[in-house]
């Protein structure tokens, strides 16, 4: 069987400029060959098992020849192998991909092209440029800076572009900004016409900055401007003075989620809501446990006069369970008291059907006893359901106080392996989030060289035991949050950030 390759545009930068037919694709993908610019972050859609090859330049490293590349792909895909070509932005703007898909075409390749968002329009979008404005630019050029426009044979007329009016767009353009500008202005561009560069557009390390054609190469010169780059000429390029959005107290900096994947939406888009780049690196996953005991304690569920439950995970496979059994939430008595750990767990019971009637104060296992401090626990009957490998003390505190417990575990955080080049990312990342003493176990565990004795990311916790599990690996807890909810360490994150 042939294999088949698919263009994929990578989008300018921010991982969330991927389309949705561009993720499908890397999920599947056999082989993943990508370029160095725009690619980062997607790479952990991949699957475990894909095959990544890095056709752009590594620091020291030599870059695939277009030739090797499109061998490359030929090799894979006549093997049989489903190959995703990404490259960033657009792989038809400046990107060779129509050079990919005339080889693909001559070896018999079957191959599909899947566009992208093109840095032309999408980085000066981020910078509040628009490259079209009523009343201001009725068309736009995008137009490579790559050749010397001084050279009799360039292949660009800078000076005809000039007099068609409109936004120029240019990318590759920083090497030759001044003689770009210079003949724009011989070819009857003002002087003072607005310029503006945006440099890493989209990513976190965007950067822009604005002139005129008059000074711009100089100004990007002082302000250490350089490439990757989009330089867009006209009118509309002062907009993005005005019309300027990105904001947000963490611009700038890169923030490592380690919940499993299907916990992490909530805390990833908070972060990307206040400007961070958010690496997602689960370094758990929740695995149910097929266990007997769980039926077991389900079909006598209207025994317990107390349930407990420690986390929305818990909640979560309680009720799959139920509902295995035929059963909803009138299997639980109305008589018990349910206790949920905190407020994410009640919030989802309250999706569930069920209200909790006890939330301690504090969301940790102790804070269970005291808030059940003024209640009679001698014989009663608790139920408490929650995760594999959870400390002793709820369940031991509990007897102690006379209550007759049973335990029964209904998942476990299993170890989810990482791709190397995720955690090279978030080893080079401002912060690492833990929201549970596992996924801190399971993260140093994936280290390559084990525990290091200092970390370069600060370490921002949920509350008291995470941090412990931190320390007792040597490293450093930078902030911990007073309030042991995903909120609550936002909050500890962004006054950590307000200091550091
Ligand atoms: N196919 C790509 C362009 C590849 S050419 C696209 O559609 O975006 C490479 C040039 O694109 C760089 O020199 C720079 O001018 C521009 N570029 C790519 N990514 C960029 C980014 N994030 N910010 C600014 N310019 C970028």
């Amino acid at each position: 069987m042939r294999g088949r390759v698919y263009l994929v545009g990578a989008g300018p930068g921010d991982p969330g400029l991927l389309t949705v037919r561009g993720r499908e694709l890397l999920e599947v993908a056999e082989v993943v060959i990508h370029d160095r610019l725009g690619t980062g972050g997607l790479l952990g859609h991949c699957s475990a098992g894909a095959i990544l090859v890095n056709a752009g330049k590594a620091p020291g490293d030599v870059a695939m020849t277009q030739e090797q590349i499109n061998a490359a792909l030929i090799e894979y895909a006549t093997a049989g192998r489903m190959v995703v070509r990404l490259k960033g932005g657009d792989p038809f703007v400046f990107g060779r991909g129509g050079e990919e898909a005339e080889a693909l075409l001559a070896a018999g390749i079957d191959y599909e092209v899947v566009p992208g968002i093109t840095s032309a329009i999408a980085a000066p979008a981020y910078a509040g440029v628009p490259v079209t404005h009523r009343g201001v630019a009725t068309a736009f050029t995008v137009v490579t800076g790559h050749e010397d426009p001084t050279k009799p044979d360039t292949q660009t007329d800078w000076r005809s572009l000039a007099k068609a009016g409109g936004t120029i767009v240019v990318l590759m353009g920083m090497g030759r900004l001044a003689r770009i500008a210079a003949e724009l202005r011989a070819g009857g561009r003002p002087a003072d016409q607005p310029v503006a560069v945006v440099q890493w557009g989209t990513t976190t390390r965007q950067r822009s900055l604005h002139g005129t054609l008059a000074d711009i190469a100089e100004k990007a010169d002082e302000a250490g401007i350089g490439s990757p780059a989009v330089v867009v000429i006209g009118d509309v390029a002062a907009k993005g003075q005005e019309l300027a959005w990105l904001t947000g107290p963490l611009r700038g900096r890169r923030v490592v989620v380690t919940r499993a994947r299907a916990q992490a939406r909530d805390l990833s888009s908070e972060l990307r809501r206040l400007g961070a780049e958010v690496v997602e690196l689960p370094t758990i996953r929740i695995a149910p446990l097929p266990a007997p005991d769980i039926a077991e304690a389900l079909g006598v569920i209207r025994r317990y006069s107390m349930i407990v439950l420690t986390s929305v995970n818990g909640v979560d496979v309680l009720f799959d369970a139920l509902a295995d059994r035929g059963e909803d939430a009138r299997a639980i008595p109305a008589s018990a008291t349910i206790v949920a750990i905190g407020p994410a767990t009640e919030s989802r019971l309250r999706d569930r059907g069920i209200r909790a009637d006890v939330v301690p104060e504090r969301f940790v296992a102790e804070g269970i006893l005291e808030a059940l401090a003024s209640i009679d626990l001698d014989a009663a009957r608790i139920l408490v359901a929650r995760a594999r490998g959870s400390r002793p003390d709820l369940v031991d505190g509990l007897r102690a106080r006379g209550a007759e417990v049973t335990e029964v575990h209904l998942y476990e955080a299993v170890p989810e392996p990482v791709p190397p080049l995720e955690l090279e990312r978030a080893l080079t990342a401002d912060y690492l989030t833990f929201t549970a003493s596992s996924t801190v176990r399971h993260f140093v565990e994936q280290l390559p060289d084990g525990a290091p004795e200092e970390l370069s990311p600060r370490v921002i916790t949920i509350g008291p035991i995470t941090s412990e599990a931190v320390r007792e690996r040597g490293l450093r807890v930078a902030g911990e949050a007073t309030e042991h909810t995903i909120s609550g360490l936002l909050d500890a994150l962004l006054s950590d950030a307000g200091r550091a």
